[in-house]
């Protein structure tokens, strides 16, 4: 039994066939699945995905989609003012996905959308759920200080061992996810190897980073690939390997 600690089942990607998607996953042998936010206007469909028992929900503002994001406006409209109220309702298991990219330039914008999410998640006693790429060290930095009660989840992370093993000494969990199942991920094969049991879950952020041979959307079911290639390069067992990485998800989000 599997799950998915990071999927976007709420993208539009997904709204003609996500029956078909869910029931894929489940022949699969994945238990649960935990969508997470991107923009607010996908919010209301994260809240009716979570009405199925094997669904559950972060709520966040994507650091990809600045443009879209109603941040300062006059119109008296505030995105992280959804968020907050989101959060308040009490169905969401994390704050995100938020963070930092930077292929995407606009950096003061991220850590100014992100410094906000995570005082919310201080707030409300939530775990963040974070997008880094190129910037473990300054995102490292940033966590140590703020200190957040319930830690989180670095998905897909795509650091060295050293900035792993900085995260994981801050308390956080590293996501695990179909970069991995690539032959040429030399490195990050070696990160995966060396992670502790308690220290990561499995992911495939789909309808993203698809796993080795897979070409078009990506979806839940595909974790069963990274799985795979996680227990052979830990030597173990995939079923010894989905147990403990589905207990770690559970702790994280308190399913
Ligand atoms: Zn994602």
């Amino acid at each position: 039994m599997m799950i998915d600690a990071h999927c976007h089942l709420s993208l539009s990607a997904f709204d003609v066939d996500l029956e078909e998607v869910k029931a894929r996953a489940r022949c699969a042998g994945i238990m649960h699945m935990i969508d997470a936010g991107t923009t607010a206007d996908r919010f209301k469909r994260q809240c009716t995905l979570a009405a199925d028992a094997s669904i559950s929900i972060c709520h966040g503002l994507h650091p990809w989609f600045l443009d879209v994001h109603r941040i300062d406006t006059d119109a008296g409209h505030n995105d992280l003012d959804c968020l907050e109220r989101m959060l308040g309702s009490g169905q969401a298991v994390a704050v995100g996905e938020c963070g930092l990219d930077r292929r995407m330039g606009r950096l003061d914008e991220q850590w100014s959308l992100l410094n906000a999410q995570l005082r919310l998640a201080k707030t409300h006693d939530l775990p963040v759920v974070l997008h880094c790429v190129g910037m473990n060290d300054e995102l490292s930095k940033r966590l140590r200080e703020m200190d957040l009660p319930r830690r989180g989840l670095i998905h897909a992370f795509s650091g060295s061992w050293q900035q792993a093993r900085r995260l994981l000494d801050l308390g956080y969990l590293l996501g695990v996810g179909g970069a991995m199942t690539h032959p040429g991920a030399h490195r990050l094969h070696r990160v995966v190897a060396a992670l502790p049991d308690d220290g990561f879950v499995l992911e495939t952020d789909s309808p993203d980073m698809q796993p080795a041979g897979i070409t078009g959307r990506n979806e839940p079911s595909h974790i069963v690939q990274t799985c795979r290639k996680a227990a052979e390069l830990r030597h173990v067992s995939a079923d010894t390997l989905s147990r403990y990485t589905a207990d770690n998800t559970t702790r994280l989000f308190r399913l």
